[in-house]
C-alpha cells in the first residue's frame, strides 16, 4: 500500500512520536499550576510558543495554541467578528474555502452579518481584483486561505493583502495556511495578514494541535467560556506534549519545507502531466499549483468508486477532502470553478509527502491508467 493523502493527515515524524511520548509521563502538570511541576510544563509550553514564532517570524505573544486549524479559523473569523472593537457588519470570504472557515461565515450570516463570498477564476484561484471589488467601509473581516486543500490552486496573499488595505485599512485579513505553510513560500507579514491558521499534523506534527497566530493588538471574542489559558482568549488546559511536538513540526516544517518541496515539485508536475495526457481524465489542479497536490476529475464516474479501485491496486488516495468525504454534495469548490454537478462528484485527489519516490509515482501512475480502463465501460 502506498499512501498519497498527506493533503488529509501527513505520517507523523519519528521525533514527534518520540517527543510526546518522552514528555506525557513526566509534564503532566497543569502548566497553569503555580507549584514548580506546573511552572516547568508551563516554561516548555513557553518555549514551544517561541519555537513556532521563530518559524513564522512573528513574536511569541502573537502565538495562540488551539486544539488544529478547525478550532483556529473558528476562532479567527467568529471571534474577529463579535469582538466589540470590530466597526462593520460586513464580512467577505471566498467559495473555495476549507469548510471551517466558510461554515463558520455560514453561521454569522445566520446571525445577521451581512457576508460577501467571492468566486474564483476557473483555474481554482481568487484574484485580489476580485476581494477589492468586495471590500468596503464597513468591511471587518476578510478571509482567504493560502493554497486551496481540494485543488492545491495557490492563493495571491500578498497582492489579496494590499488590496484589502488600500480599500480599507481597518479590515482585518485572516489566511488559512494549512495546505500552505512549508510547501509554498510566505509568512503572515509577508501579506500583511492578520491573522493565520495552521495545524499540526499536515505538517507531521501530532493530531489535535494547531496555532493561530494574532498580530498584535487585533482583538478577539474567545470561542470557549472558561480559564484564563492563552492570553483568555483559549480557556482549556493545554495539552503540553502534543504542543511542544507540534512546535518541533512547525520549526521542521519552516527549516526543511523549502528542499522537500523542491524534491517533490518534479514528482508532482510528472504525475499531473501524466492525468493530463490520460483522455478520460481531466486534471483540475492548476499546472503551478501547490507541489503536494493533484486533483483530477474522471467525468460519468463517481470519485469514491475510482479511489475504492485505486485502494484494490494498493493506492490510498481521496476524493476531494477528508473533511467533505460524509457529505454525498458534489464539491463547492469544483462547481465554483465552473463543474457541473456530476463532474463536481468525480473528483480524485492524490497529495503527495516525504516518503514518495520516482519509482512510487510511476507505480501510481501504472495504476490510474489501469483503474480508469477497467472502470472505462461503467462511466456514463
Ligand atoms: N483548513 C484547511 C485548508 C485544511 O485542509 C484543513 C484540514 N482538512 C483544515 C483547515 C482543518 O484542520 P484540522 O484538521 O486541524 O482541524
Amino acid at each position: 500500500m502506498i499512501y498519497w493523502d498527506y493533503a488529509a493527515a501527513a505520517p507523523p515524524y519519528e521525533e514527534v512520536v518520540r517527543t510526546m511520548g518522552q514528555l506525557m509521563p513526566l509534564f503532566y502538570a497543569n502548566p497553569a499550576s503555580l507549584h514548580g511541576e506546573g511552572r516547568r510544563a508551563a516554561e516548555l509550553l513557553e518555549r514551544a510558543r517561541s519555537t513556532c514564532a521563530a518559524a513564522l517570524r512573528a513574536q511569541p505573544e502573537e502565538i495562540l495554541f488551539t486544539s488544529g486549524a478547525t478550532e483556529s479559523n473558528n476562532l479567527a473569523v467568529k471571534g474577529a467578528a463579535r469582538h466589540p472593537d470590530r466597526r462593520g457588519r460586513h464580512l467577505v470570504t471566498s467559495r473555495i474555502e476549507h469548510p471551517s472557515v466558510y461554515e463558520s461565515f455560514v453561521q454569522l450570516a445566520n446571525e445577521g452579518w451581512e457576508v460577501t463570498v467571492v468566486d474564483p477564476q476557473a483555474d481554482g484561484s481568487v484574484t485580489p481584483e476580485a476581494v477589492a471589488a468586495a471590500v468596503r467601509p464597513d468591511t471587518a473581516l476578510v478571509s482567504i486561505m493560502q493554497v486551496n486543500n481540494e485543488t492545491g490552486a495557490l492563493q495571491p496573499s500578498a497582492g489579496i493583502g494590499r488590496a484589502i488595505r488600500a480599500v480599507n485599512p481597518r479590515t482585518l485579513y485572516h489566511v488559512d495556511g494549512v495546505q500552505g505553510f512549508g510547501r509554498v513560500p510566505g509568512v503572515p507579514a509577508d501579506w500583511d495578514a492578520d491573522l493565520y491558521s495552521l495545524s499540526a499534523h499536515k505538517l507531521r506534527g501530532p493530531r489535535g494541535a494547531g496555532l493561530l497566530y494574532v498580530r498584535r493588538g487585533v482583538r478577539l471574542a474567545p470561542l470557549l467560556a472558561g480559564g484564563g489559558q492563552e492570553g483568555g482568549l483559549r480557556a482549556g488546559t493545554e495539552n503540553v506534549p502534543a504542543l511542544v511536538a507540534a512546535s518541533k513540526a512547525v520549526r521542521l516544517a519552516a527549516e526543511n519545507g523549502p528542499a522537500e518541496a523542491a524534491r517533490l515539485r518534479p514528482l508532482r508536475d510528472r504525475l499531473a502531466r501524466f492525468v493530463a495526457g490520460l483522455p478520460e481524465l481531466r486534471l483540475i489542479s492548476p499546472m503551478d499549483g501547490a507541489p503536494h497536490i493533484v486533483h483530477f476529475v474522471f467525468p460519468g464516474m463517481k470519485g469514491e468508486v475510482m479511489a475504492r479501485q485505486l485502494e484494490a491496486l494498493g493506492m490510498i488516495v481521496s476524493t476531494r477532502s477528508a473533511c467533505s468525504s460524509k457529505t454525498a454534495e458534489p464539491s463547492r469548490v469544483l462547481l465554483a470553478m465552473g463543474l457541473d454537478r456530476e463532474t463536481a462528484q468525480s473528483g480524485v485527489r492524490i497529495s503527495l509527502g516525504a516518503e514518495h519516490t520516482e519509482a512510487d509515482v510511476a507505480a501510481l501512475e501504472q495504476a490510474i491508467a489501469r483503474a480508469v480502463a477497467e472502470l472505462k465501460p461503467a462511466a456514463r
